[in-house]
């Protein structure tokens, strides 16, 4: 399918010159090019950055390599796969997903007593730290609630649970899944699954 393609400003700025010399020996050029837009079974690269409800970034992809996921896999939340559906290499667009569609409400039931010896990551522990500690489904980040003589009470939601998000994305590259990567559930390559 051919369509017009989005550009970047600092393009655009070259392609209007381009245009300009162009025009000016009666020659007229056409920015086309074939476009891929995100659906199942493609691995799409995007960088983004995640405000909180109080506008605070909470996280910021950008100064590192973007994000890669295999599309249409759960490879990334609910609603930001969502979003991405039907996007373009380019694009650029924010979108606030509510914690349904994100990590999920938090559960009241939550804290758990561990003991102090358990947590993994400091040496000295105090409420609001966030710890590691280990499960039986592997290595799992809480948030310290209180610290008592030996044992800590420590909260499982997720450190992102119950929060409404805006994710601010910029679609880096999209391009169609090796059968590998469609067989593993998951994006190679950088800024995916190296293994
Ligand atoms: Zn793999």
């Amino acid at each position: 399918m051919k369509r017009v393609r989005r550009i970047g400003r600092d393009e655009a700025n070259f392609r209007s010159e381009v245009k300009a010399a162009a025009g000016y020996n009666g020659v007229s050029l056409n920015v086309e090019e074939n476009l891929m837009p995100i659906e199942k079974n493609q691995v799409v690269l995007f960088h983004y950055s995640v405000r909180d409800e109080q506008d605070n970034v909470v996280e910021d992809s950008h100064g590192g390599e973007p994000n890669a996921y295999l599309h249409g896999h759960g490879g990334i939340i609910k609603g930001l796969e969502e979003a991405l559906e039907g996007r373009d290499a380019g694009d650029t667009f924010s979108v606030t997903v509510t914690p349904e569609k994100a990590y999920g409400p938090r559960k009241p039931d939550a804290i758990q007593r561990v003991p102090i010896k358990h947590l993994m990551g400091a040496k000295r522990w105090k409420a609001g730290m966030v710890a590691q500690v280990r499960t039986e489904h592997g290595p799992r980040h809480v948030v310290v609630a209180k610290v008592g003589h030996k044992f800590a009470d420590v909260d499982t939601n997720h450190p992102m649970a119950g929060r409404t998000l805006t994710f601010d994305i910029e679609v880096i590259e999209v391009r169609a899944a090796t059968s590998e990567e469609i067989a593993h559930g998951h994006a190679h390559g950088p800024g995916g699954h190296h293994h």
